[in-house]
């Protein structure tokens, strides 16, 4: 951490910081300038607030050197991490893109059936579908619970297909696990701190799509709470941002956070064009624009009849929409693997 202090700074007021950097445990290395003189506070620092030093007379600025993500970032590991989800799916690093795909919300057992198929048969390695929703009002369709997870590892079990889907409390989590490969943390809860530290102390792989509004630093503080309890297998979903522009997209795509994280972090990432637009004729367009910008993979909403989907319909793919874009895809991959980076 490095104190900045004003130009008519009194030599008290300097020692009164050197003193405080002393007493809570750090060293000091001081520079005097002409002009002013600026303080490195050396050790613990992420222990301590910038407010400590802030408030301290003659203080202009306290800047910190160390990102407060160290598990996160590459500082700390310098390699990609490659996520393994059910044992056999690798996702991250040089491994291709992995499609996650199904509806938004779990339905009917004959829908999750042939969803799964459909899924596996365009190249698909997991299931998505969400056995407990969150919705704005409260009086929406909020997922069948129990009876989702049901259908969900009954897909599983008939494709093979690994699950993804969504745990939304922490009073839910022992449940889910039982029945989720990887455990979905939704944009509305990126923030809920108690269910990211439960989830911390699971060893199941972890779904972090970012929040509405939250900023990237944000994002990967919420991915350090949950390795700061133990879990390292996490997987962030770039899902789309609230700008102030909503009219012809759902939201606002930030494709640029995939190569941003990367360079950050180790971990993976993956992208959701389903609602990062809100309109299933634009999953297409953007699907592609994140493989072309490194992601590790999508996860898209699909439904044999998305009009009658639970939730989500006007992003939902069909099978038609969601086999052409599976080529398309799947010729894209080999494309980039088949040429050296530009
Ligand atoms: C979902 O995946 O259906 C979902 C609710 O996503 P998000 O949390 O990104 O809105
Ligand atoms: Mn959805």
């Amino acid at each position: 951490m490095i104190i900045i202090m004003e130009p008519e700074a009194t030599d008290q007021q300097i020692q009164n910081v050197i003193d405080t950097i002393h007493s809570n445990g750090m060293r000091t290395v001081v520079n005097k300038g002409i002009v002013q003189t600026v303080i490195a506070a050396i050790g613990d620092t992420h222990k301590f607030s910038t407010d400590l030093f802030e408030i301290i007379d003659g203080v202009r600025k306290v800047e910190r050197i160390q990102v407060p993500y160290k598990l996160v970032s590459r500082d700390s590991h310098e390699d990609d991490t490659v996520v393994t989800v059910a044992g056999k799916i690798k996702i991250g690093g040089d491994n291709p893109p992995v499609i996650m795909a199904g509806p938004c919300s779990v339905d009917t057992e004959e829908n999750m059936i042939s969803i799964a198929r459909i899924a596996k048969e365009c190249g698909a390695k997991m299931l998505r579908g969400g056995a407990f929703k969150p919705r704005t009002g409260p009086r929406g369709f909020e997922g069948l619970g129990k009876k989702g997870l049901e259908l969900l590892a009954q897909a599983r079990k008939e494709t093979g297909l690994a699950v993804v889907t969504e745990v939304m409390d922490a009073r839910d989590l022992d449940l889910v696990c039982e029945y989720a490969d990887m455990l979905q943390v939704g944009a509305r809860n990126m923030q809920n701190f108690s269910l990211l530290n439960e989830i911390g102390l699971t060893d199941k792989p972890v779904l972090l799509k970012r929040g509405l509004s939250a900023t990237i630093d944000e994002w990967l503080l919420a991915a350090e709470r949950i390795m700061d309890k133990g879990n390292y297998n996490i997987v962030f979903c770039e899902r789309g941002i609230r700008t102030f522009d909503n009219k012809y997209t759902r939201n606002t795509s930030d494709i640029a956070a995939i190569p941003v994280i990367q360079r950050i972090s180790h971990l993976p990432i993956v992208f959701d064009p389903s609602h990062a637009t809100g309109k299933w004729n634009l999953v297409s367009p953007l699907s592609k624009a994140a493989i072309l910008a490194g992601a590790h993979g999508l996860i898209i909403e699909i439904h044999p009849d998305p009009e009658k989907a639970l939730s989500d319909g006007p992003q939902t793919l069909n099978y038609k929409n969601f086999k052409k874009l599976s080529e398309e895809i799947e010729r894209l991959i080999s494309v980039i693997s088949s040429t050296s980076p530009v």
